[in-house]
């Protein structure tokens, strides 16, 4: 009897939002390249893509359905709920359905020729395997800096990231599985699978430009991702207002002192200065004490209600 080499089967899933611009050439393109693999037997023969619609408001969902085969599923949110909860949506799909699966951009910008070797560290038992971007000269200057920022400042809090990686990777079933004990709404992912733990490596592609369409991740998405990821992994901003509070009275006394001794040894002119600027500048500081408590509380709020994350509609 022939010895029969035990295949993993992959599932590449794909976040899609107002797609349709570049959705055919995507899925020709991915579809082409898990046939390659079947054939050079790198992968299972039952390995499959798996589009997840984003609530789109254009032809995304009808792209889907007049190419939905086998191989090439779908499923469909009930309304837009982010990248972050679709990617989400599609892990938890698959889950138990595959071997490892892979998380990709609709737009073809994850250099997909990385995949065989993201699999071959998965062979040699990672886990996890994270695409990392060896360049970012495909992003405009902006997005480069703000996001340099960003990885630093996570850093800085104390949130083991890694740099340079999006959500181009590699997750094997053990991950997804462990995934699902994670009830958290306020999702950012990146930040949570360095916490898990499990072996993993690292891949190096070079980011390339989007085939076509516009950006979903306009600046006001990115500082909220952003935003997201620092108060879901650290609350250092919660114990800096007791820094601030504490830099705050050691300055009050010390003035409070030196407006005593203009009382009773210097002039005293009526004090508009000694009576405004302390005025202004506690109301700042108190101000942004709450906004920061704040932003905590609603994400208690949110945690408590535990609502679900995403609704599927359809599924082919
Ligand atoms: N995306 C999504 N829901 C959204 C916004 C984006 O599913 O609300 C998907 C989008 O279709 C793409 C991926 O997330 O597959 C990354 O988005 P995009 O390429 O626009 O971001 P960029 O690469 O410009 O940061
Ligand atoms: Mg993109």
């Amino acid at each position: 009897m022939a010895y029969k080499k035990i295949l993993p089967k992959l599932a590449l899933v794909v976040p899609c939002y107002n797609e349709e611009a570049v959705l055919e050439t995507t899925i020709n393109e991915l579809s082409q390249l898990l046939n390659e693999y079947k054939l050079k037997g790198i992968i299972d023969a039952q390995s499959f893509l798996l589009f997840v619609d984003d609530g789109s408001r254009d032809n995304t969902w009808n792209v889907l359905v007049s190419n939905s085969t086998e191989f090439i599923n779908a499923i469909k949110l009930s309304n837009n709920v982010g990248q972050q909860y679709a990617l989400l949506a599609g892990l938890t799909f698959v889950t138990n359905k595959v071997d490892c699966c892979v998380s990709l951009d609709a737009d073809l910008q994850d250099d997909v020729s990385v995949l065989e070797q993201m699999l071959l560290e998965y062979k040699e038992g990672s886990q996890i395997v994270y695409g990392v971007r060896s360049s970012r000269a495909t992003d405009k200057a902006l997005k480069r800096g703000a996001a340099r920022m960003f990885y630093k400042l996570m850093h800085r809090l104390g949130v083991d990231m890694i740099y340079d990686h999006a959500d181009f990777r590699l997750l094997s079933n053990k991950v997804l599985k462990e995934l699902q004990h994670y009830r958290e709404v306020n999702l950012f992912l990146r930040g949570l699978f360095p916490l898990m733990g499990f072996k993993s490596s690292q891949v190096y592609y070079e980011r390339r430009e989007r085939k076509a369409g516009i950006t979903k991740y306009p600046f006001r998405k990115m500082i909220q991702l952003a935003i997201n990821g620092i108060t879901s992994f650290s609350n250092l901003p919660l114990k800096m207002i007791t820094y601030i509070g504490f830099a705050v009275f050691v300055g009050s006394f010390i003035i409070s002192l030196w407006v005593l001794f203009q009382r009773f040894f210097g002039l005293t002119v009526p004090g508009w200065a000694s009576i405004t600027l302390p005025m202004y500048f506690l109301g700042g500081v108190q101000l942004l004490a709450l906004g920061i408590i704040g932003e905590y509380l609603g994400k208690i709020y949110l945690e408590t209600k535990a609502r679900p994350r995403y609704h599927i509609d359809e599924e082919l």
